[in-house]
């Protein structure tokens, strides 16, 4: 950038690139240093408040931890707009907790603080293929405190065949290169939690490995412990070494599909349908009845009490509908789409889908049931036979996808360079 062009402190002339931070005011700027300069002077002659003392003192604390910079709910939500379509609730409880949880961060570091906030982990519910997990992955982007992502099937209680529940903190380290400070604030998601619901809400006597000895195990880690960790993942076995972990203040999102919890809620709000032959009065959808779920409804579908307990921000994910899915094809970032016309670049071929062949595509998958997991299935099936040919036929420039080829299974239509043209 030439010199007269960068902006330039109204006070003590320096350009931005002389400075660690320039604030402007439309055309005025003051850069970082003047700015102190100022302080110091006001707090000389006593003007500064204590909050203002205190506020600096926990920005400078967040400048020293590990580069912690706190980012406000909308500029996490507007990030987390950019990759996922709809689903402002969940995003919107997201951006709110992970905020908080920075907060939470900083709050800790200040001994002055008498007031401890305490974590709220979240439970996203909804069903398969609506994102629950490209949010987590999408926050994982960007947020700056380490990130992991497990899958509680994996999990099992220690002794069993699969993985101990202490591996999805092992996870969290590695993602803090085993800094294990960072990684005692960092954030866990954990998929599929409702796979390790109990079966029956009845405690029974005999242990039921497939799920609650997994949920008491990570009721553990999501309360707070102080865990040894095996470095690389896999069995703990004694002669190795362990890693110790506070987990008091890593935040815990979880989400799962949670199929059956609809029924749950109608027995609940529907008084009569209790009893045999009970008629269902509830004539709204299934995802209706979902946005009314309390945390009781979770322990009667075989979460145990404590661990709902432990998860008291709770989000219900919008069934994704066609427009939906239609704009899920086309907008974020990476969409389908967007990425199938990259794809063709590479072989000078222009790609096209006509809006009435991405109705059509968006109504298959919703048959399938699948959520917007199933758009990719859809489209590769019409595609894969092209991928295929095109990059060794020169003479196609373009390929069109209709709705025909989506209902009736025609092929797509190829523009093919004019005779004369081809070389
Ligand atoms: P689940 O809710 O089962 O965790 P995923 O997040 O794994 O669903 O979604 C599967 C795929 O579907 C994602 O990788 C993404 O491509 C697409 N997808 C799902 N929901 C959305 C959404 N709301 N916006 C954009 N893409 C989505």
């Amino acid at each position: 950038m030439a010199n007269d062009t960068l902006k330039k402190c109204l006070f003590c002339g320096k350009p931005e690139n002389k400075v660690r931070n320039m604030f402007s005011a439309g055309n005025n700027h003051i850069c970082d240093e003047c700015v102190l300069f100022c302080y110091d002077i006001l707090e000389e002659q006593g003007g500064v408040a204590p909050r203002a003392k205190v506020t600096e003192k926990k920005k400078n604390k967040a400048a020293d931890n590990g580069g912690i910079t706190l980012k406000k709910p909308a500029e996490i939500k507007a990030v987390l707009d950019e990759y996922v379509i709809g689903q402002d609730d969940a995003k919107i409880a997201l951006s709110v907790a992970v905020y908080n949880h920075y907060k939470r961060i900083l709050t800790l570091e200040d001994d002055t603080d008498d007031v401890e906030i305490q974590k709220s982990n979240v439970l996203l519910l909804g069903p398969t293929g609506t994102g629950k997990t490209l949010l987590a992955q999408t926050l994982a982007r960007l947020l700056n405190v380490p990130f992991a992502i497990a899958d509680a099937t994996t999990l099992t209680e220690a002794g069993y065949v699969g993985d101990d529940v202490e591996n999805v903190l092992t996870r969290l380290i590695q993602a803090a290169n085993y800094n294990v400070e960072e990684a005692s604030h960092g954030i866990i998601y954990i998929d599929e939690i409702d796979k390790i619901a109990r079966k029956s809400e009845n405690t029974s006597i005999t242990r039921d490995v497939s799920g609650e000895g997994v949920q008491q195990a990570l009721l553990k880690i999501v309360e707070g412990t102080v865990s040894n960790v095996p470095p690389q993942g896999g069995r703990k076995h004694p002669h190795q070494e362990f890693i110790q972990i506070d987990t008091k203040n890593i935040l815990f999102i979880c989400g799962g599909a949670f199929d059956g919890l609809e029924a749950v809620i109608k027995k609940r709000t529907d008084s009569s349908s209790m009893g045999f032959g009970g008629k269902v009065k509830d004539k709204s959808s299934d995802y209706n009845i979902l946005k009314k779920v309390v945390p009781h409804d979770l322990v009667k579908f075989g979460i145990v009490p404590e661990l709902v307990g432990r998860l008291p921000v709770i989000t219900v994910l919008d069934e994704l509908d066609e427009p939906a899915l239609c704009r899920i094809l086309t907008e974020p970032k990476n969409s389908l789409i967007k990425q199938y016309t990259k794809l063709f670049e590479f072989d000078n071929i222009d790609f096209e889908v006509t809006p009435e062949a991405l109705t059509e595509i968006a109504k298959v998958t919703i048959e399938q049931k699948t959520g917007a997991r199933g758009l990719r299935a859809v489209v590769e099936s019409i595609l894969t036979k092209l991928m295929f040919d095109a990059p060794s036929d020169s003479s196609i420039t373009g390929i069109k996808i209709t709705a025909e080829c989506v209902r009736d299974g025609a092929e797509p239509e190829i523009i093919r360079r004019q005779e004369k043209d081809v070389v």
